[in-house]
């Protein structure tokens, strides 16, 4: 038995059978066949291809079962790559003419395009050597005789166990099949973290190097609430886990009572809950968990999980869906928010040595006027169904703000007015509030802003100079650091001096810190739709007053492991019966 510990970002244990994605590249050294194995040679190639292939498409097909046809392109321009004349030929020739053994000859081949394409100054080009490198591994492992399970070919569940995993990776993930993930690399604030809530799959990032020591199919217990992965564990720990679980399903199934119920503390203050989504198809989920409104719709994964960007009818189609799913509850829909861990290569036309601190979010928006005014047509035409809202991310500047508000979206208002389209001309339009500058320029963006929502991931971030996604710095990555709570008090007492109306959809609107949230005065938290009913559960524990002094009290704390501590013990002091289990 072993364990391992790592940053738990989803909650919940489970017990499983490992699934180890293969992460290492193959080395093929020079080799070459004899003059008589020519033709078994090619013949050996031929049936790699063919085994990949029917790997894709099993891929294309679970995908398009999952996530529908559009996510399922990925999968068959893989295909179209795969079969390209030219690598099928190429190859076959370097066999025949250099006597190059299958594997060489393939390792050849797609190093040739690879370079090639990297000659190439066009912004699809780095998806499409990924899509080479991902084909180079198929082959090479089929023709190396490795056995690869495909995720597509899962028929039971598993425990997923990676190095790291792309946004893409992790958005097609089966659910049925998935029962837990854990990354040897990432942080709490990347988009494996983000996902996994998403997707409701207990999830450990930041492990470290630890695949090396786990095989697949040996039996894991994943503690998602505390961050231990143990590796074939005993009978008497499995015991130990086992009652745990069953603790952890009868609080979970306790927690459906409060679906209906308004989110209130005892005293009667009204708190509002809303979901932040990632995907359309989460609406239902968020209705289902009681959500208000959708707090925060992060619409890049609508671009991240495809190889072209999504027209303005399928981002119409979208919101569409999520308005009607919301019936007549508000959704404010963020604009796209690439950049950082959610780069789009296509639209990343340099290198930034420093993404996190590049073009992204709505600095890319301003300069790419195509793909922003598509976006915002169609945000515009579903505000004509619904109670819509707009919100622009990592805004720095008060002139950003005015730009995108007064004329990108006004120049698409203008659009529609003169094609006759409907859209609400009241639209709310507002903006997040996570880089410090606009924290401390917050009386002018009121000026423009017709409300706020704290991002308390990137809050974090550009506040402590902390990379989100980093587990080797994670103990800097802490919403609940004394900086952030003074950025987070400061930004609610702005808010309400000017009558904007502020909520907060960062990861910190989570059960462990919702009393301090409240004592620092906000009232509309969104947060992932599995924890809404917990948060429900515990404001009805407290009054208004109490997390007023909870809150005086950790702002007067200077460093954030003493001020979870504090916000921890009373919690437990005020809801003790809530702490049968590990997790909050
Ligand atoms: C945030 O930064 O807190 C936020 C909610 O946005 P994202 O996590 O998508 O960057
Ligand atoms: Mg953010």
């Amino acid at each position: 038995m072993k364990i391992f510990q790592g940053i738990p970002v989803f909650p919940g244990v489970v017990t499983g059978k490992a699934f180890v994605q293969e992460a290492e590249g193959f080395r093929i050294p020079e080799q070459f066949v004899d003059a008589g194995a020519l033709e078994t040679e090619i013949r050996r190639f031929r049936i790699a291809v063919d085994l990949a292939k029917d790997e894709i498409v099993i891929n294309r097909e679970a995908t398009r079962n999952a996530l529908g046809q559009t996510f399922a392109d990925i999968f068959e321009a893989q295909i179209q790559l795969l079969l390209d004349p030219r690598i099928l030929n190429n190859t076959e020739e370097l066999i025949r003419t250099q006597h190059f053994s299958a594997e060489h000859a393939v390792t050849v081949v797609m190093g040739k395009h690879t370079n090639t394409l990297r000659q190439i100054e066009n912004v699809f080009i780095s998806e499409k050597i990924n899509d080479l490198r991902d084909i180079e591994k198929r082959l090479l492992r089929h023709l190396l005789g490795e056995k690869k399970e495909t995720m597509g070919m899962l028929r039971s569940p598993v425990i997923l166990l990676a190095t790291n995993l792309t946004p893409s990776e992790t958005a097609s993930l089966d659910k049925q099949f998935i029962q837990a993930i854990v990354t040897e690399l990432g942080g709490q604030g990347g988009h494996t973290a983000i996902l996994a809530a998403a997707l409701e799959i207990p999830c450990i990032v930041g492990v470290r190097q630890f695949l090396g020591e786990v095989d697949g199919g040996d039996t894991l217990i994943v503690d998602g609430n505390s961050g231990s992965v143990i590796v074939r564990p005993d009978e008497e720990v499995l015991e130990r886990y086992r009652r745990i679980m069953v603790a952890d399903t009868t609080r979970i199934e306790s927690l459906d009572s409060f679906r209906d119920v308004e989110a209130a503390t005892r005293d009667g203050t009204r708190i509002s809950i809303c979901a932040n989504i990632e995907f359309p198809f989460e609406a239902e989920n968020a209705v289902q968990r009681g959500a208000e409104g959708i707090g925060l719709f992060r619409t890049e994964f609508l671009y991240l999980t495809r190889k072209e960007d999504p027209t303005e009818e399928e981002h119409f189609t979208a919101y569409k869906h999520v308005v009607d799913q919301m019936a007549g509850k508000p959704v404010i829909i963020r604009t796209f928010d690439f950049g950082d861990d959610k780069t789009l290569d296509r639209y990343s036309t340099i290198v930034e040595h420093n993404p996190a601190l590049g073009l992204r979010g709505i600095r890319l928006a301003l300069k790419n006027w195509r793909l922003f005014r598509c976006q915002l047509r169609a945000i515009l035409r579903a505000s004509a169904l619904g109670d819509v809202r707009i919100m622009f991310p990592l805004v720095s500047t008060v002139k950003e703000f005015r730009q995108a508000k007064r004329t990108a979206l006004r120049d698409a208002m203008e659009e529609l007015r003169e094609e006759k389209i409907a859209f609400n001309e009241e639209i709310p339009v507002g903006m997040m509030v996570e880089v410090p500058s606009a924290v401390v320029m917050l009386d002018k963006f009121a000026e423009d802003a017709n409300f706020f929502s704290i991002g308390t991931n990137d809050l974090t971030q550009y506040t402590m100079a902390v990379d989100r996604g980093n587990s080797s710095v994670n103990h800097l990555f802490q919403a609940d650091d004394p900086a952030i709570l003074r950025l987070i008090r400061r930004t609610v007492v702005v808010a309400n001096r000017y009558s904007i109306p502020v909520s907060l959809c960062g990861q910190m609107g989570n059960p462990q810190n919702i009393l301090l949230l409240l004592g620092l005065g906000l009232r509309n938290i969104s947060c992932a739709p599995g924890a809404i009913a917990r948060l429900k559960q515990i404001c009805r524990y407290v009054s208004i007053e109490e997390c007023r002094a909870m809150a005086r009290k950790a702002l007067r704390i200077s460093n954030a492991k003493d001020i979870r501590d504090y916000v921890h013990n009373k919690l437990k002091q005020i809801a003790a019966e809530l702490f049968d289990s590990a997790e909050l």
